[in-house]
């Protein structure tokens, strides 16, 4: 069969990981298309993700903020939402980046294919079209970026729409009176604190023993005590055994240490991870091999074990990250156009954006600990920075870990408010093989957060001599 489209890259979805893959190819000089089933560009980050999140969350951060000043003698009053216009507002900052990046396609030259791809062979793909048409696509050489969806747990009544993920969360089609969280992770709690501050009655059950597990517990103790305060209910340890859509609202069962008062919830949001989606491309026809979660394995220059054939993203693996995904797209792309590259980044930074954030890069204290890493740690509590004096937020820490021996870097972690901004130069120290010494002798501005990280290597010199 004669092919409708022939192309030298073809890229398998437009999620951060597939349209900067699809950019940087075609910069190089790769004639790319770029194969997307929906109307916008962008993925789950830009659509359904990391951005409409972070739009909501500085709406919260606007009301908590507001809430407060009457600490410091400025008083607002109740907030009036209309939840219309910060819908609208959310909606708006999405579309100016899914805009700008079919904007961007077109000055490269990036063919935008919209339809669901499949593989029919090791060089061609079947694009499910509009109108029920299918096309043949002939590549050199495809990036799979197809990345991943949340984990619909089957106890729970999906046919209602009162059961929801974050998908249905980000659309904020009411403020319900009661929202039960299932999973305190990241995405859960970045749910809970905006539905929290519009004034919903948040109750949190995570089955591990701390929540946002893989930050270490005392970076999640200052957040799990504001929520506290806030009147956020958290259950560890729980799960929901069963759920059915009764009138009044989604009745729970649960199992576990600490059981919540209500079993019935206005709306129940389900944020207990993500899953691949390696397995709904017909990759075998390629001869790709797809694990049986649907995780493609790659080597590192991101190559599947079908040499022309990379995948990149959600679908290669933890951390389900968009800057994860994005380097990786680079680096598909770069080895794809002849360059000689390969993984060489030490770390990859984790941020939850919740109030107050939290962000940690490199080894964390609990894994150096039952590894048996031989490491020192630097602290400094924010309760001494004249900055966050300032701000009336002193919760906050920075912690950095050193080698025992060499006193490098291998790891940090910072709870407060700007964590995620704050991280950036942690991640940076570790990849420039940084000495506790070349932190605290770095001078920092004052005052700023970011003293705390020169503080916190200066507390493991133990040459600290002042504070604020
Ligand atoms: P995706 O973004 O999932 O994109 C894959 C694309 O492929 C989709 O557009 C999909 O429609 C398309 N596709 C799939 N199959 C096919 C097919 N067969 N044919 C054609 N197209 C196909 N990460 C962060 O780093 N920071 C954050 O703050 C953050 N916040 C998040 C908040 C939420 C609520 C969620 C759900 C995720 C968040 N993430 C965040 C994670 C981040 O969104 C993902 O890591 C990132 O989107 C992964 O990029 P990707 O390119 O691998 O895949």
């Amino acid at each position: 069969r004669k092919a409708d489209i022939e192309c030298a890259m073809v890229v398998i979805g437009a999620g951060p990981g597939g349209y900067s893959a699809a950019f940087r190819a075609a910069d190089l000089g790769l004639d790319t298309v770029l194969v997307e089933r929906y109307p916008a560009l962008g993925g789950v980050c830009l659509n359904v993700g990391c951005i409409p999140s972070k739009a909501l969350l500085h709406a919260a951060d606007v009301i908590e903020q507001a809430a407060h000043a009457g600490d410091y003698g400025v008083e607002f009053g109740k907030p009036k939402i209309a939840l219309d216009k910060l819908r609208a507002y959310k909606d708006k900052v999405v579309g100016q980046l899914t805009k700008g990046l079919s904007g961007m396609a077109r000055q490269r030259k990036v063919r935008v294919v919209r339809g669901t791809a499949k593989f029919v062979s090791a060089n061609e793909l079947e694009v499910a079209v509009e109108g029920g048409k299918t096309q043949l696509l002939r590549f050199t050489q495809c990036i799979i970026a197809a990345g991943s969806q949340a984990v619909r747990l089957p106890m729970f009544p999906w046919d209602d729409a009162r059961v929801i993920d974050s998908t249905g969360a980000l659309e904020l089609a009411d403020v319900p009176k009661s929202l039960l969280v299932v999973g305190g992770g990241i995405i859960g709690l970045e749910m809970a604190t905006v539905y929290r501050a519009l004034g919903s009655q948040v109750t949190v059950v995570e089955f591990m023993d701390q929540l946002m597990p893989g930050a270490d517990a005392d970076l999640v103790k200052p957040l799990a005590d504001r929520l506290k305060k806030q009147g956020v209910a958290v259950h560890l340890k729980t799960k929901v055994v069963a759920a059915k859509a009764t009138k009044p609202g989604i009745e729970c069962a649960f199992e576990g240490a600490s059981i919540p008062a209500a079993n019935t919830y206005d709306r129940v949001l389900v944020a207990v991870g993500r899953a691949p989606n390696g397995g709904k491309l017909d990759a075998q026809q390629a001869g790709v091999a797809v694990d049986e979660r649907g995780f493609i394995g790659v080597d590192a220059q991101m190559r599947t074990n079908v040499p022309h054939i990379y995948a990149i993203g959600d679908l290669v693996g933890q951390p389900m990250l968009a800057h994860k995904a994005t380097h990786e797209a680079h680096l598909a792309a770069e080895v794809a156009a002849g360059l000689k590259r390969e993984w060489v980044a030490r770390v990859i930074p984790s941020v939850a954006y919740t109030d107050p954030e939290i962000a940690w890069v490199g080894v964390t204290e609990a894994e150096a600990r039952a590894k048996g890493l031989a490491i020192e740690v630097g602290r400094f509590p924010w309760a001494a920075s004249g900055r966050a004096i300032g701000l009336g937020r002193t919760e906050g820490s920075t912690k950095l870990l050193f080698d025992a021996q060499s006193h490098r870097i291998i790891g940090g972690g910072i709870v407060g408010v700007h964590a995620g901004e704050l991280i950036a130069e942690i991640a940076l120290a570790i990849e420039m093989g940084c000495e506790a010494a070349d932190i605290g002798h770095t001078i920092h501005p004052h005052p700023t957060l970011s003293e705390s990280v020169g503080m916190a290597a200066e507390a493991f010199e133990g040459t600290i001599t002042d504070l604020y």
